[in-house]
């Protein structure tokens, strides 16, 4: 009889988007004329910069050709993704990095999730609450933890609550935990950690023998220059941290693909005697085993971005969406509202007002102002009480949205 990875079963139902998906749906159906603008969305909605365009087709063309054709690549990536990456996200911020630490992929939500495989099951796992749902989910898969509570918490996690009084950045906990993951700037809260913060992590982990991941998808989203991009900004970070990056946020590449990880080659862990392993080659021994690489012409378009071109188009599609979230900033302050990040993170975390739940909030945006956002009770238990408002999406749009809002 063929049995079941039965630690499937204790995950909460993908209960988030296709909630707000059936509400929405609900609400559209019974009032047809109504013209509702969904600011709940974490996807790009700018087509991909006319640069990276360009270098997509030659690409393609080189395909087309017997003399330019690629088959299988490697599979970390080609050599001059890796070096551009290195040479404009890196070097720039005094960040040396060799060519083989950087692992080219088609995704952050795939590394972030795969990354926990190649860590023991006894290890203990610290998350912050609210978080982006797939560090959570894939450590229930892989069984890292108990069961969920009626709140959705999961037995042996160690939740980091994330709350306007830490600022939604938590500070290491007391105890020991050996695998860390942090989001800055981060989703769903906004929020960003400075490099005192950071430091206080690198030390921990240090102390503890632990390993940070850290995803920074949003870094490009950063206005504050005394903000890190990198955790390797933080000195003695690369013994202890691995990073994720992405195209899809900053280059609008959530359809197309591509990302990266950094595990650098000082970063041990270590076997149940105490003898260090370098995770470098336990990631790449995992990445050529179970993954062959980004296609060729989407590794020429993300290369494309650290082009002049290709930089400032990249800067224009950001600063779009920053101009969308200052909007929504300014509506909510003159709206009453309380709210948080949207400064150096695309999302806007509003409290919700009068003692609303997230989901009570939620039925009345779409109600009175036909606007549709994310419930916070949807990223962890201490989202309750707060609500996401996503900047991707037409200039007008939001502005209609916020209006609504305002008028509620
Ligand atoms: C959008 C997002 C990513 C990017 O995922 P990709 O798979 O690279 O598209 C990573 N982390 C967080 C927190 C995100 O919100």
């Amino acid at each position: 009889m063929i049995t079941i990875n039965e630690h499937y079963l204790k995950l909460k139902a993908g209960y988030l988007f296709p909630e707000i998906a059936r509400r929405t749906a609900a609400f559209a159906r019974a009032h047809p004329d109504a013209r509702i603008i969904r600011l709940g969305i974490g996807d790009v909605t700018l087509p991909l910069p006319p640069a990276v365009i360009e270098a997509f087709h030659r690409g393609v063309e080189d395909m087309a050709d017997a003399k330019t054709f690629r088959g299988y690549g490697p599979e970390q990536g080609y050599e001059f993704l890796i070096q551009a990456v290195i040479a404009n996200e890196f070097q720039p911020r005094g960040v040396e990095l060799g060519d083989d630490e950087v692992f080219i992929s088609d995704g952050s939500k795939c590394d972030s999730a795969n990354i926990q495989e190649i860590f023991g099951l006894d290890n203990t796992i610290a998350i912050c609450d609210p978080v982006y749902p797939v560090y959570v989910d894939t450590n229930v898969m892989a069984g890292r933890t108990g069961a969920a509570d009626e709140r959705g918490c999961y037995d042996k996690i160690v939740y980091l609550p994330c709350t306007p009084q830490n600022h939604f950045a938590p500070a290491p906990p007391a105890k020991p935990v050996d695998l860390i993951y942090l989001c800055y700037p981060n989703n769903p809260t906004g929020a960003v950690a400075g490099r005192e913060l950071l430091t206080k992590w690198v030390d921990y982990a240090l102390e503890h023998r632990a390993i940070i991941l850290y995803d920074a998808a949003y870094e490009a989203f950063i206005r504050d220059e005394t903000i890190p991009h990198s955790i390797y900004e933080i000195p003695r970070a690369r013994e202890v941290a691995i990073e994720f990056r992405s195209f899809s946020k900053s280059a609008g590449f959530t359809g197309t693909r591509c990302a990266l990880t950094v595990v650098p080659r000082k970063v041990k862990a270590y076997t149940k005697s105490g003898a260090p392993v370098e995770v470098n080659a336990i990631w790449n021994r995992r990445q050529t085993t179970k993954f062959n690489g980004v296609s060729y012409p989407v590794q020429c378009a993300a290369a494309a971005v650290y082009t002049d071109a290709g930089r400032r188009q990249v800067r224009e599609r950001i600063d779009y969406y920053m101009e969308n979230a200052r909007i929504i900033r300014d509506g909510l302050t003159a709206a009453g509202y309380s709210h948080y990040g949207g400064e150096n993170a695309p999302y806007v975390w509003c409290r919700t007002p009068d003692g609303l739940d997230s989901w009570q909030f939620f039925d009345l945006l779409l109600e009175k102002a036909h606007v549709v956002g994310t419930p916070g009770a949807g990223f962890g238990a201490a989202g309750e009480g707060f609500f996401r408002f996503s900047p991707f999406g037409d200039r007008d749009n939001i502005q209609t949205a916020v209006d609504r809002i305002g008028n509620l």
